[in-house]
């Protein structure tokens, strides 16, 4: 981040105007979005999904003593249809149902008795494996390489190109193989890179089980809801329904949840205006987007605007963000 541009957000909260332009904003909807927390050193590695605890507190710590209404989606809903008014509503939300979200990240959220809605993609509940292509990223991240091979079973492999190449040769070659297969093979790869095999095993690449999810839905404050099952939402009618079907299906079956599981996330934000019939057609109530911005009333239920906090963001961005100083800047150039 440029240092003019953290001057610039500082300046905006000092002189008052973000407190301004929250106050003309105050019926808007924000939306946050959060991932995992970090454990060690995952913040560094990808600020846009681990978060330190010192940089979450401090967020944690403004919306407590701000004016800010941390509120359920549920009730984000009702006030989005005018059902309800709030004056600073924000939702927290937290994606993909990442072990450390669940351990950790939630127990915080309690403390401060803020509520949350978790978006599950089920294929690594189902799998209680490291997610493949984030721990290698994460690994080749820390040692960069241009090859790696190594043999496995009595078989040469080797994998040559950038660090996106490796990582999408190496989960096709491994595709087919069983989750202890594929964890050994893993573990090859580590002692190639110099990595520590715990990576494996520690959980803060895993996604939660669904016995550690049924603990959260026991919690009123904590809502379970939809992130496809295999974190990609395609654009056919077939492959929707399969996606957020059999997402469904494994949430509902084995969380029971004492509400309906019928709020999604986009997979990685990522959403196509022929999504929204099909989303209907599956009584989907809302869903959240990655575009940056203010919810008003009245807004598209299944194309909310969300707010990614990140690590190497500061607490003055996220201030003017949330004020929605930059949609009215947006609005004023569009006019000029
Ligand atoms: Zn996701």
């Amino acid at each position: 981040m440029p240092g003019w541009k953290n001057n610039l957000y500082k300046l905006l909260v000092k002189s008052g105007l973000t407190h301004l332009s929250a106050y003309l904003n105050r019926h808007k909807l924000v939306i946050l979005c959060l991932h995992s927390l970090s454990l060690k050193d995952e913040h560094l590695f990808w600020p846009g999904v681990f978060i330190s605890r010192d940089k979450l507190i401090p967020i944690l710590e403004f919306l407590k003593h701000s004016r800010y209404n941390v509120i359920s989606l549920a009730e984000a809903q009702r006030h989005l249809q005018g059902e309800v008014t709030y004056d600073y509503p924000v939702v927290i939300t937290i994606d993909d149902g990442w072990w450390a979200s669940v351990a950790d990240l939630l127990p915080i959220l309690e403390d401060y008795q803020f509520p949350s809605t978790t978006y599950v993609t089920t294929y690594y509940c189902d799998h209680q494996i490291a997610v493949v292509n984030v721990l290698l990223q994460y690994w080749l991240w820390k040692q960069p390489v241009d090859t790696i091979s190594l043999s496995f079973n009595g078989k040469d492999y080797q994998f040559t190109g950038s660090n996106s190449e490796l990582v999408k040769s190496i989960e096709s070659s491994i595709r087919e193989f069983d989750d202890q297969t594929k964890m050994a093979f893993l573990a090859e790869i580590a002692d190639f890179l110099g990595q520590d095999r715990a990576d494996l095993t520690d959980r803060r690449f895993h996604n939660a089980s669904y016995d550690e999810l049924a603990r959260v839905v026991q919690n009123p404050l904590h809502s379970i809801q939809l992130h496809t099952h295999t974190h990609r939402l395609p654009e056919d009618t077939a492959g929707i329904q399969r996606e957020i079907g059999i997402n469904r299906e494994k949430l509902t079956a084995s969380l029971q949840p004492p509400y309906g599981v019928d709020h999604l996330c986009y997979p990685s934000g990522i959403w196509q205006p022929g999504h929204i019939p099909e989303l209907e057609a599956l009584g989907v109530r809302t869903a959240t987007t990655l575009d940056e911005g203010l919810n008003n009333r009245g807004e598209h239920l299944l194309k909310l605007k969300r707010n990614l906090v990140m690590d190497n963001r500061s607490l003055d961005q996220l201030k003017v963000t949330m004020s929605g100083i930059m949609d009215m800047a947006q609005r004023l150039k569009q006019k000029i």
